[in-house]
């Protein structure tokens, strides 16, 4: 836990979110603020500012997560590929256009058009 992190607060349960899942790892959400039809953030418990604070010691709940992710993908909204799919995103530091800065991964998936933000990676 770090002090006045949001996502900190939320796995906590301190600010309130809409969950879809949550295990030992991690905390999955909707985001409040969804760049397409379905967005959930993969929030470890954890808190690293990103991925480049993680360690080889980190492989296990990392794999865990990965594991996860297509399953949650298909299990909230976004179709099978190869028509559907999904994509992930992990923004890194502000050259990666990191704006919460506790780890976590994107789940963008359900028919285009996106909204811009997401649509495309930011110049
Ligand atoms: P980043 O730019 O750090 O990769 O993404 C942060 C994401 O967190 C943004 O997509 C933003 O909409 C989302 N977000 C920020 N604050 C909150 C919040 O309080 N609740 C939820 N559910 N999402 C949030
Ligand atoms: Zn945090």
């Amino acid at each position: 836990m770090s002090e006045n992190c949001i996502f900190c607060k939320i796995v906590k349960g301190d600010i309130s979110s809409t969950k879809v899942h949550e295990d030992e790892d991690c905390v999955v959400f909707h985001d409040i603020n969804p760049a397409a039809p379905v967005h959930l953030l993969v929030v470890p418990r954890k808190h690293f500012v990103s991925l480049e604070d993680v360690s080889a010691a980190d492989a296990g709940w990392l794999g865990r997560m990965m594991v996860l992710i297509p399953r949650l993908a298909a299990e909230n909204g976004c179709r099978p590929g190869p028509e559907g799919g999904f994509r992930l995103v992990a923004n890194a530091g502000k050259d990666g256009g990191q704006e919460v800065p506790h780890l976590h991964f994107h789940i963008l998936g359900g028919p285009r058009p996106w909204q811009a933000r997401m649509a495309t990676p930011a110049a």
